[in-house]
């Protein structure tokens, strides 16, 4: 079931140009927006789901909201073939630098609600091993 969003005006830092980026209300609790690296792409997140609370529960007690935000994301299963980030990123260069952002309401857009099945379908070991991987990779020193 994808969700009506309704976007804003962000300008890139990098290309100057502007383009539409869908925001969620204020009031949204435990929804987040992801984009594709390339801005193609966005997915709309909702962190109460039961795939989320897995995730969740698998992370370290001490996750940062960060943490936490970017794992939903990096986990979720591609869409049209793209991996999610939690950064908006600009459709033309890439660019996750924004010079504004929310700016004026340009419309809405169709987004498509984050799915996990990818991740659900690994065994128990194999999903462990994955959310604790990407633990690591995001605090190599540690
Ligand atoms: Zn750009």
């Amino acid at each position: 079931m994808e969700n009506e969003i309704a976007t804003f005006e962000s300008t890139c830092s990098h290309c100057g140009k502007v383009y539409p980026t869908p925001q969620l209300p204020d009031m949204s609790y435990g929804e987040f927006i992801f984009c594709s690296s390339d801005g193609s792409v966005y997915a709309h997140c909702d962190a109460l789901s039961a795939s989320a609370k897995l995730i969740e529960v698998l992370l370290p007690a001490d996750s940062s909201a960060d943490l936490f935000q970017s794992a939903l994301a990096q986990l979720a299963d591609p869409i049209l073939g793209r991996t999610l980030t939690p950064e908006v990123h600009c459709p033309h260069c890439g660019s996750a630098e924004r010079e504004s952002w929310g700016g004026k309401k340009i419309g809405a857009m169709w987004v498509k609600p984050t799915t996990y099945d990818g991740l659900i379908a690994l065994k128990r070991d194999e999903l462990i091993r994955k959310v604790n991987e990407l633990v690591e990779n995001r605090n190599p020193q540690q």
